[in-house]
């Protein structure tokens, strides 16, 4: 167990590390990229049999969520690397006349990453790819509720990279605490609001800035003018992956009071298409991460009418994909972020009604949209506002790489993934250039009779 002088000690050899200006090398980075891909990809069995172990994951799911996605994420961002880190020439008025200017982007220092359980793996490393391909140091601290990925995370890291580059620390919320005392350049965070709220009231303190990828409740609103097949097994794919413990699985479902029931019917059929008869056995369904969120999740099945599923044994930490109807907004299943396999269902008559009820709660991380209407598709895209937006489909926009990925309002602030990373970990730093050739006096005092002329090169 390291101590608080020993996460001093780090930071200080990276500080150190930092200021040599290795990491500003652009083919370092690369090599470090590479280097991550590398161990990556011969870790890879240990890192599925630490994701099974915490929750169950299919060999499937581990590599189509976690594994292949960080693996996507380091070729992205090899290949783009050098175009990102070129300084952008940018247009210079007349009046800096004789001058250039250009956006260069530099790296911030040593940055905190914080992660959460529910894919433990890929929101250590996504960051991760960001921080390294933008030029920082970083420590990582995993969740510790993930014990085994954590413990994967740690090993595979800290033999790969010297600790003044990178560094894992592993350990529970105090070892958080203790690290959000100590002085970064950003704080990454991904975790849930209320932890959210701690990390930056801690960062306030120094004066550091934060991204914070959060949660919420994302509503999944269903139009009558739908494919009902495909949209019944979009939503069951994105709500029941990981057993419903995805931040952005759709949290409730707001449906065209016309086609409910044909959709609850096609929904019931795609649960048994995806798990059979008895989720219990599929080896390709999840189990709850420990029993603390069993028991919470639990007590939400004591709402409304269960329509699918219900069915749960705490030995096994297993909830069957549940659907549940007649739920109200009092309900205690409609007042938090569910992330767990179960859906409540409301119904709309009309899709203001429904954009009215979204509009009423916190902005959500995500939205998603079903219908072939176009006109309604904008309306929902005008009238609403969340982290991101999937139309006729779920959880599917976070894998296009050149879209960033964060939330809004309570969903979150910052944004990664792609492009977005390397910007989230870089200082854009603003450079006037001017030449020695000519010196406009138009500025200088006695400013007398320069006014006219300024008025009319500031309006030209
Ligand atoms: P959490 O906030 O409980 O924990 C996240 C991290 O914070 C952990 O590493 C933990 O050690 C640390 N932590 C916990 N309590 C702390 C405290 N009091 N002080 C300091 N640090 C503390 O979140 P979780 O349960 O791991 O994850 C679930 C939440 O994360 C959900 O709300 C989910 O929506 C959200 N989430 C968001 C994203 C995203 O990309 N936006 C992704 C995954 C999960």
């Amino acid at each position: 167990m390291l101590t608080q002088q020993s996460y001093n000690t780090i930071l200080t050899e990276q500080r150190h590390f930092f200021a040599s200006g290795k990491t500003k090398d652009v083919a370092f980075r690369i090599e470090q990229l590479k280097l991550l891909k590398k161990v990556i990809t011969e870790q890879e069995i240990n890192i599925q049999n630490a994701l099974k172990d915490d929750l169950n994951k299919s060999e499937f799911e581990s590599y189509l969520s976690e594994i292949g996605l960080c693996l996507e994420e380091i070729n992205y961002a090899i290949k783009h690397i050098k175009s990102w880190a070129k300084p952008q020439k940018v247009n210079t008025p007349l009046t800096q006349f004789l001058a250039s200017s250009q956006i260069y982007s530099e790296p911030l220092g040593i940055v905190l990453i914080i992660g959460a359980w529910n894919y433990p793996f890929q929101l250590m490393i996504l960051p991760l790819v960001g921080a390294i391909a933008a030029g920082n140091c970083a420590i990582l601290k995993p969740s510790e509720l993930a014990v085994n990925t954590s413990e994967v995370l740690s090993n595979i890291i800290n033999q790969t990279f010297a600790s003044n580059f990178i560094h894992v620390i592993e350990g529970g919320k105090e070892t958080t605490q203790q690290l959000l005392s100590e002085k970064f350049d950003h704080i990454f965070f991904t975790g849930s609001t209320e932890v959210g709220k701690i990390v930056m009231a801690e960062a306030a303190k120094q004066l550091t800035p934060v991204t914070l990828e959060l949660g919420g409740k994302t509503p999944c609103i269903v139009d009558a003018n739908t494919h009902i097949e495909y949209t019944a097994r979009r939503i069951v794919w994105g709500k029941f992956l990981n057993a419903g413990q995805t931040c952005i699985a759709p949290d409730y479902l707001l449906v065209d009071k016309k086609v409910k029931q044909d959709l609850l019917t096609n929904i019931k059929s795609c649960i048994q298409n995806f798990y059979g008869n008895n989720p219990v056995e599929s080896p390709d369904y999840g189990r709850i991460i420990n029993e603390k969120h069993f028991n919470r999740l639990c007590k939400l099945l004591n709402t409304g009418e269960i329509i699918i599923g219900g069915e749960n044994n705490l030995s096994d930490r297993y909830i069957a994909p549940t659907v549940i109807d007649r739920v109200s907004w009092e309900d205690a299943v409609m007042k938090e972020e569910i992330f767990g396999p179960i859906l409540p269902v409301i119904e709309y008559n009309d899709l203001s009604e429904a954009i009215a009820l979204v509009n009423s709660q916190p902005k959500p991380l995500a939205l998603y949209f079903f219908s072939n209407n176009q006109q309604k598709q904008q309306q929902i895209l005008r009238n609403t506002s969340s982290g991101g937006v999937s139309i006729n489909d779920t959880v599917m926009h976070t894998g296009v790489p050149d879209l960033p990925f964060g939330g809004v309002g309570a969903s979150g602030m910052g944004s990664y993934h792609g492009k977005a990373s390397f910007d989230t970990f870089s200082h854009k730093k603003s450079i006037l250039n001017k030449s020695f050739l000519v010196d406009l006096k138009v500025r200088y005092a006695p400013y007398k009779e320069k006014l006219k002329l300024v008025k009319q090169l500031m309006k030209s």
